[in-house]
């Protein structure tokens, strides 16, 4: 897999906000990281998985939450053509973990 320029503006500099040593794909040894672009300051997933189309698909809902206005989901809905719930904060504080199952328990109801 190979890094990710920022989907957003396509600037290659980024800085690395957190290294995570977990696995999407199931691919040995990809290590991921959470990236902010160095000219839009969009924060995203560094590298992509390379089938992360396949991935998105495989879900009825798929809900993107990010602190900020929603810029990932509209890319993901751009590039692969599904319906990504938007679920963006802009309060300069990150979100809480009840925030986000409460969200998640209003998509499973609806
Ligand atoms: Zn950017």
């Amino acid at each position: 897999m190979e890094p990710t320029d920022c989907p957003l503006c396509g600037e290659a500099a980024a800085r690395v906000i957190l290294r995570a040593d977990f696995n999407l794909t199931g691919a040995a040894g990809t290590a991921y990281a959470v990236v902010e672009c160095l000219a839009c300051h969009l924060r995203y997933l560094n590298p992509f998985p390379s089938n992360l189309g396949e991935i998105l698909y495989r879900f009825d809902k798929v809900l993107v939450p990010e602190l900020n206005a929603g810029q990932l989901a509209l890319l993901l809905r751009a590039r692969y053509l599904i319906d990504a719930i938007s679920y963006s904060k802009v309060q300069g504080k990150p979100f809480k973990i009840a925030e986000i199952v409460r969200k998640i328990e209003e998509l499973l109801e609806a």
